[in-house]
């Protein structure tokens, strides 16, 4: 199973905490993680084994978007900053809606994350 990760940046720390939070779910699930670039630097940080991708910016949430269209990604934890402005906006609307037309479970806050993470 793979789990898409992805924090803005006022929300990284929160992603950290959250997958602290439920090593042992990840591990014993053997859940492989994607992520944008500059959340995977975080969560490689944290001791987590992660595919980072590009950064948001530069493309990572449409690089995200397109493993959900492909089907190589079952779901996506996008820890996002309602209070920030974010230049890739066209890029998290396109992978919202492309979760949506795959039916791929997508958590946008960390309750949401919670009660998804134990349903894996
Ligand atoms: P980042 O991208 O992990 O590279 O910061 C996240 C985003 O802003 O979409």
């Amino acid at each position: 199973m793979e789990i898409a990760l992805i924090a803005h940046d006022g929300k990284k720390a929160e992603m950290v905490q959250f997958l602290n939070e439920h090593r042992d779910i990840l591990h014993q699930k053997k859940i492989n993680l994607v992520s944008t670039g500059t959340t995977g630097e975080k969560v490689k940080k944290a001791g987590f084994e992660v595919h980072a991708l590009l950064s948001g910016p530069m493309g990572g949430d449409a690089q995200i978007a397109a493993r959900v269209a492909q089907g190589q990604c079952d779901m996506v934890l996008f820890f996002r900053d309602p209070l920030d402005r974010h230049p890739h906006e066209p890029d998290i609307l396109m992978l919202m809606r492309l979760c949506d037309v795959h039916n791929i479970p997508l958590a946008t806050n960390p309750a949401t994350a919670e009660l998804l993470i134990k349903a894996v």
